[in-house]
């Protein structure tokens, strides 16, 4: 441990937000500590989020390609099975492959890392009870809480990630589980669905709301759950648990309609409690400096990132905003900026998300149902992945684009796509928000034929005038 006195800044979690502030600023030439009391940097994302779950996605996807369209493609071969620890080991190598990777950037930039537990002992100083059981103090004239997230647990519900899991648990399941129950249908929630149901599960997703993922357009969302509902996922939604008995050999849940009603009881081998994510603070010593947590523990911050106390920031899932790791990168960097007297910039209203299922589902802006709320003169284009040659010539069609438009000067409003690489076709529609474009904009560039991202191009043709290919 360094114990340094003067750093120009030290970070708190060497998550995507944390490790993305540290490389920052030492790159404009600040001295820079990130703290990470793990052992291995990159958070929850890295560690147990959207890398595991994405290297998991990826292989059950194969699995569920080579039993179900293979032989389609004339691609055949006998005795197709899983062999889960193998899974698991690569998923775990490429876990273990990229947090390597951000310690290596670490030394390359010149960040030093404290592997430890940080606390504030003032506004500029830290005591950091370290890994290899010392404790060091760590000074900086800034210093940036990127203390993450961590799963919300439900009342009543005991996590002990073996019967009743986190999604931490979901990713490391020595068994596949005859029967899992997903409680909460959120991206994180369906995305562990998904790689169970491929690898063999029946799965039942239980959610209070009445629609699975709230923060999507309602016409995607409702094309979506029959994707899923088609890949045999089934949707008990407007339902609430109401107990949970682990005495015998399967888990047995109560639920009842969320507006009250008669119960039924749903059996399982493994409960998924994926009902969101908490902000992160504990042991961190804020209530030795003051620093302000809202109604639900996030840190709130100004426009420059900075909590109620001078020096002290915070970025990432543990202040308002999307919890997603591209969005804490984002934070982080224009935090760092702000500190070393630049301008930084992040525009909440432009942060894509995405859902890594089978077909994928992206979307950046607004959904038709916030652009009617705000009482915006709109038009929608839309096209469906079956008039795509790509698609189609691949047997991978379903899905569409579709795009909300302001009528009087057709700026793009919203992007919303559903169909296999969504997330990788959305940027064009994220660069396209940003420059403020229009449709005619987005139609008017020339896209590669064959390809998926024609599908964007043909929308956009819809949203002012008429596609081609339908
Ligand atoms: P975190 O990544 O949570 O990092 C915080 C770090 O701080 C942790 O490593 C923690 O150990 C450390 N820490 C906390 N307190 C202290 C302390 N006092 N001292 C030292 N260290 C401390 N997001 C996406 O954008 N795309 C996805 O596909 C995606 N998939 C996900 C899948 C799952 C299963 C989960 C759980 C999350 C997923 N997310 C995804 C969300 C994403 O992981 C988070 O938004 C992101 O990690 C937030 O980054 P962060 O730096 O704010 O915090």
């Amino acid at each position: 441990a360094s114990g340094s006195d003067d750093n120009d800044v030290v970070v708190i979690g060497g998550g995507p937000g944390g490790y993305v502030a540290a490389i920052k600023a030492a790159q404009l030439g600040l001295k820079t500590t990130c703290i990470e009391k793990r052992g291995t940097l990159g958070g929850t994302c890295l560690n147990v989020g959207c890398i595991p779950s994405k290297a998991l996605l990826h292989s059950s996807h194969m699995y569920h390609e080579a039993k179900t369209t293979f032989a389609k493609h004339g691609v055949k071969f006998d005795n197709v099975h899983v062999d889960l620890a193998e899974m698991m080991g690569q998923k775990d190598k490429a876990v273990s492959t990229l947090t390597k990777g951000i310690e290596s950037l670490f030394k390359k930039n010149k960040v030093t890392y404290v592997k430890g537990h940080g606390k504030f002992l003032s506004p500029s100083e830290l005591s950091v009870d370290t890994i290899d059981g010392g404790t060091t103090v760590v000074k900086g004239k800034n210093i940036i809480i990127s203390t993450g997230s961590d799963v919300k647990g439900l009342p009543g519900i005991t996590i002990d990630e073996k019967r009743i899991v986190s999604s931490t648990g979901a990713l490391a399941l020595t068994e596949i589980p005859k029967k899992l129950i997903v409680i909460g249908a959120g991206y994180i929630g369906l995305e562990m669905g998904s790689v169970w149901a491929r690898l063999g599960s029946e799965v039942t997703v239980v959610e209070f709301a009445p629609d699975i993922v709230p923060s999507m357009d309602g016409e995607i969302r409702k094309q979506f759950q029959r994707s899923l509902e088609k890949q045999k996922m089934k949707f008990m939604l407007k339902t609430k648990v109401v107990a949970v008995d682990t005495s015998t050999d399967v888990v047995k849940l109560t639920l009842e309609p969320s507006a009250g009603g008669d119960q039924s009881v749903l059996e399982a081998d493994v409960v998924l409690v994926s009902a969101g994510r908490s902000p992160f603070t504990s042991g961190l010593g804020l209530e030795n400096i003051g620093v302000e947590t809202d109604k639900i523990g996030r840190i709130p911050v100004d426009s420059r990132f900075s909590t109620n106390v001078k020096g002290v920031y915070a970025i990432g899932d543990v202040i308002p905003g999307p919890m997603l790791a591209h969005k804490a990168e984002e934070d982080g960097i224009a935090c760092v900026e702000f500190i070393a007297g630049k301008e930084g910039h992040v525009d909440y209203d432009k942060v894509p998300g995405v859902v890594y299922t089978h077909p994928e589902v992206a979307s950046v802006g607004k959904t038709e149902e916030q652009v009617k709320e705000l009482g915006i003169a709109y038009t929608v284009g839309k096209f469906p992945m079956l008039g795509n040659s790509r698609a189609k010539s691949i047997d991978d069609a379903e899905g569409l684009v579709k795009i909300i438009a302001e009528k009087e000067t057709d700026k793009v409003l919203g992007v919303h796509i559903m169909c296999s690489n969504a997330g990788e076709l959305i940027h064009e529609a994220s660069l396209a928000l940003t420059y403020e474009a229009s449709s005619e904009d987005i139609a008017r560039t020339c896209h590669a034929h064959p390809t998926l991202s024609e599908a964007v191009k043909e929308a956009a043709m819809a949203t002012y005038d008429k596609p081609i290919h339908i």
